[in-house]
């Protein structure tokens, strides 16, 4: 386990079923992001680095083989990731009519997490990191993490989130912010091209609205890698496996690796101590 007080980088990533109708960058290139978590999380091992995959429920279900190679990996951790992205639609979307919030009623929000928490049992993973799909949580969220063992969670984004005790009640748990410009919403691949990204950015990111180049983008990450460190915080990245395979392979992420192969990693569950407040 690193100490708190070495501040580490931790590299994330968001791992959804095979489904055209959640993800639909799987089009760009063969195989599902499950296949695609496996060659990250190898690419990973091959620099000596630690990481935690964020997976949902129906990839525990429905294509565990992928998951459980990744799984008996030392170096990475695996999370729950909600159990089918707010699916069905049509129940998430009324709710969210009737009320502003994604994630449902709190009894639905219950099932889902109870849900993908049993799916991975069935596997023989044991999760206790949670990252909520799209980073929505709600007022229910965190009490409802708790309630089922979750000891780490990860839905906060922007340059100033940070490492933060979120205390419920009698308990608490801790919310690692991911401060590093996220792959997704910020670099062109996929369907998001240069032009067409200010809008892109979820709704819970509170980075400005920039799309960059691919190895603009790496380059982007690596200065706030250092900024963070040099502040004496984690750095925390969002890379999801998906969004490197459709930029043609993996190349973008190896590179990324290489750059931060001399620097100390950790998994998200060995974060242990509050940053305190992070000035904006
Ligand atoms: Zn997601
Ligand atoms: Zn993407």
């Amino acid at each position: 386990m690193v100490s708190d007080a070495k501040p580490a980088v931790i590299v994330t990533g968001d791992v959804h079923q095979c489904d055209s109708t959640v993800i639909r960058e799987q089009r760009f290139y063969d195989g599902n992001e499950t296949s695609a978590a496996k060659s990250y999380a190898e690419i990973l091992g091959k620099y000596g680095l630690k990481g935690t995959l964020f997976y949902t429920g129906r990839c525990f279900r429905d294509e565990i083989n992928d998951v459980q190679a990744v799984a008996g990996m030392e170096h990475i951790e695996i999370g729950g990731h909600t159990y089918n992205c707010y699916k069905p639609r049509i129940v998430y979307k009324v709710w969210r009519r009737l009320t502003g919030y994604t994630n449902g009623p709190r009894i639905l929000q219950e099932w889902d997490i109870r849900r993908t928490l049993q799916a991975a049992q069935a596997a023989g993973i044991k999760i206790t990191t949670w990252r909520n799909h799209a980073y929505v949580e709600d007022a229910n969220t965190l009490d409802l993490l708790l309630k089922f063992g979750i000891t780490h969670v990860s839905n906060e984004v922007g340059p100033y989130a940070g490492i933060k005790r979120k205390v419920i009640g009698d308990r608490d748990l801790i919310s690692v912010g991911i401060n590093v410009w996220p792959d997704h919403d910020h670099m062109v691949h996929g369907d998001l091209k240069l032009e067409a990204g200010v809008s892109r950015r979820l709704v819970r990111n509170r980075f400005p609205n920039n799309v960059f180049q691919p190895l603009d983008w790496l380059e982007q990450v690596v200065q706030d890698i250092n900024v963070r460190l040099s502040q004496g915080r984690h750095a925390v990245l969002l890379v999801h496996p998906g969004c490197m395979m459709t930029l043609g392979g993996m190349w973008l992420f190896e590179l990324l690796c290489q750059k931060i192969a001399h620097l100390p990693t950790a998994g998200i569950s060995e974060i242990r101590s509050d940053e305190g407040p992070v000035s904006e």
